[in-house]
């Protein structure tokens, strides 16, 4: 299966094709000087000149055929990846491109006017070239959907955020994410299991906390101008530097625009250039101005470093990457000092003998006693982007006669320990199954009893069997305030830190310390389902439901595969309720949203109850 993946900057066009499975090659192209009048193509390492001034469109109604000729007619390109700077808050996955996307992006452009024109422009150039095969836009904006509200808040009033659209998006998350997944694979360990910092340090350069597979902090903001020190770019600066530029010194907008994004970064404090390789070459000759340009970046990678240490509460690894992070010995070495206290070091020798590329594309330029390990991992994402339009394509394939999936509504219920019916009802007493349910093995006891929370009582919650080793009490949020008691959303199993209750049956009552939660809406699969779906265990997905008055799509679905488990989706009473559903109802998995952070840490649980409300 060949991908061809289109990456249009604002003044060059680089497009190669991939073999999905193996990742190879097959064959590349870049367009530079686009808009002047005469544009430089390379194509499969042979350069000349087009002449023009050629738009995105020409030069790939030019160039994209020439691409396309070499390949053999036996793997045609089976769908096309299309880099997109800017998704805005309307996408946060992946997106098959239609005319209604296209006008949709057309919309956010003013979020990216740099970026999202010259990524527009190549979309309908490419859909132009090959409209036949699926066209994919995959964003850098996405990973980061996952932003808690309180990182992707400025602390400005609401309703100028709200009706200027205003928040942090974050970028480079193509990269953040594949690198993010390629550290873990390198760990030999669950992404799911890992608190990342991943250092994106090319050109433009950003830090992400990657906090068991998702991304919570990210250093870049609604715009790529904040954060750290890059090319031209000057990163975070103290908003009243504009505002005196303004009104002392005549900036208008446009000069503002100009200083911020183009002269300012490693070309503004070195006064030279932006090129890191030339910066380092003129510091190493006693060039100060190139001195404090390489201690200031540095610095302010340290800072970050540290400072989503904090967030996170600590960091398994810090992964550099791009040009910079990959290649540059030097930036590591001088970012990875101090790092000790949160048990980070370097392996100076590693460091300076590590070389990434295709062929070696991970090293680890720590010492063996680093309880936190730095990593050196190439990225890659125009491979992430031809992943990302592959799955997505093979995914709509398959969804075409995709199985649909049974919806129950779980009504308010408790499981129970045996020692804890005994205290409810008897010493010795069996619960008398009444009806069996859809899960095998399980059923609906006879038996009902009290819940008395701190404000009010269910006088009659219905306990399933078969007993189980823990007690556990799940009721919907609108439970939750009539009993007054505040649960956290959870899945079934993990009720440590859960608030407690009363139970009082025939024979006595039992104070639970913990166990009432409210369940986190879920699938359950077996093995044979998750790989017919295409999910693995733990994972997130999105589900649409038909079959209720009005249809709707559940976020935040955790699949659970056990042999034991018949495919059904349970979703609580209110959730019921707001779907208007009935019985019969069906669900369609509509995609995989992301890795489950269902791990035992208190902070990840808020971020899984924060992503859900
Ligand atoms: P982008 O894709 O954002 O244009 P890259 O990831 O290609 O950026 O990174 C470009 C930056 O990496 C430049 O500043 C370049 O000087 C720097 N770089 C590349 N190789 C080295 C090296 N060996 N040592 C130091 N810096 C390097």
């Amino acid at each position: 299966m060949h991908i061809l993946v289109i990456n249009c900057g604002s003044s060059s066009i680089k497009a190669d094709i991939r073999d999905h499975f193996s990742g190879r090659y097959v064959a590349e192209m870049e367009i530079e000087r686009i808009g002047q009048p005469d544009s430089l193509l390379t194509l499969n390492g042979e350069s000349e000149t087009l002449e023009g001034p050629l738009s995105h469109g020409d030069a790939l109604g030019v160039a994209l055929p020439r691409l396309l000729d070499g390949l053999s007619p036996d793997t045609p390109i089976r769908g096309v990846g299309h880099r997109v700077v800017h998704g805005g808050e309307k996408f946060s996955h992946p997106v098959r491109i239609t005319d209604e996307v296209e006008a949709a992006l057309d919309e956010i452009s003013s979020l990216a006017p740099l970026h999202n024109p010259a990524n527009l422009a190549g979309i309908r150039g490419a859909r132009s070239v090959l409209p036949d095969v699926p066209h994919v836009a995959v964003f850098d904006t996405a990973f980061h959907a996952t932003l808690p509200r309180r990182a992707r808040s400025y602390a400005l009033p609401h309703d100028i955020t709200d009706k200027a659209g205003i928040r942090r998006y974050g970028f480079h998350g193509i990269s953040h994410a594949y690198v993010a997944q390629k550290a873990a694979d390198f760990l030999d360990s669950d992404l799911r299991d890992l608190r990342l910092i991943t250092c994106h340090l090319g050109n433009g350069a950003s830090l992400c906390a990657v906090e068991y597979g998702r991304s919570i902090e990210t250093s870049m903001g609604m715009t790529p101008l904040e954060g750290l020190v890059m090319g031209t770019r000057a990163g975070d600066i103290d908003a009243g530097v504009l505002l005196h530029l303004q009104r002392h010194h005549g900036y208008d907008t446009e000069a503002l625009d100009d200083l911020l994004n183009r002269k300012s970064g490693l070309a503004g404090l070195s006064g030279r250039t932006n090129d890191m390789r030339d910066i380092l070459e003129q510091a190493a000759e006693g060039d100060e101005d190139c001195r404090m340009a390489i201690q200031v970046f540095a610095h302010r990678v340290r800072k970050y470093i540290g400072a989503y240490a904090a967030v996170m509460g600590g960091a398994d690894a810090v992964v550099f990457t791009a040009g910079i992070g990959e290649n540059s010995a030097i930036l590591r070495h001088r970012i990875a000092q101090r790092l000790d206290f949160m048990g980070a070091r370097l392996h100076e020798d590693r460091n300076r003998e590590a070389r990434v590329n295709r062929d070696n594309p991970v090293e680890r330029v720590s010492t063996a006693n680093s309880r936190c390990h730095l990593l050196a991992i190439q990225t890659d994402e125009s491979r992430a982007i031809a992943e990302a339009a592959s799955k997505l394509i093979m995914e709509s394939d398959r969804l075409q006669d995709s199985r649909s999936i049974p919806v129950a509504i779980s009504a308010r219920h408790l499981h129970v320990q045996q020692e804890t019916v005994e205290k409810l009802f008897g010493e010795g007493y069996q619960l008398t199954p009444r009806n069996d349910l859809s899960q095998p093995g399980q059923w609906a006891a006879e038996e009902t009893v009290k819940v008395i929370g701190p404000r009010n009582s269910f006088p009659s919650v219905r306990i399933l069997g078969p007993p189980r080793n823990l007690d556990q009490v799940e009721i919907s949020r609108t439970d939750e305030f009539f009993l007054g008691i505040d649960a956290p959303v959870r899945a079934s199993g993990d009720i440590e830190n859960t608030p407690g209750i009363i139970l009082e049956g025939p024979a006595g009552r039992v104070e639970l310390k913990n166990g009432v939660i409210c369940a986190l809406r879920h699938i359950h699969m077996t093995p044979d389902d998750a790989d017919y779906f295409g999910v693995q265990d733990r994972d997130i997905v999105e589900v649409a439901i038909t079959g209720g008055e009005r249809d709707l799509v559940f976020g935040d679905v955790l699949i659970r595969v056990s042999p034991s488990f018949a495919l059904e989706m349970h979703i609580d009473t209110d959730e019921g309720n707001a779907a208007n559903l009935g019985r019969g109802a069906e669900g369609t998995l509509v995609c995989t949203a992301g890795r489950a952070t269902l791990t035992r840490r208190r902070t990840t649980y808020d971020t899984v109850t924060e992503a859900a409300e």
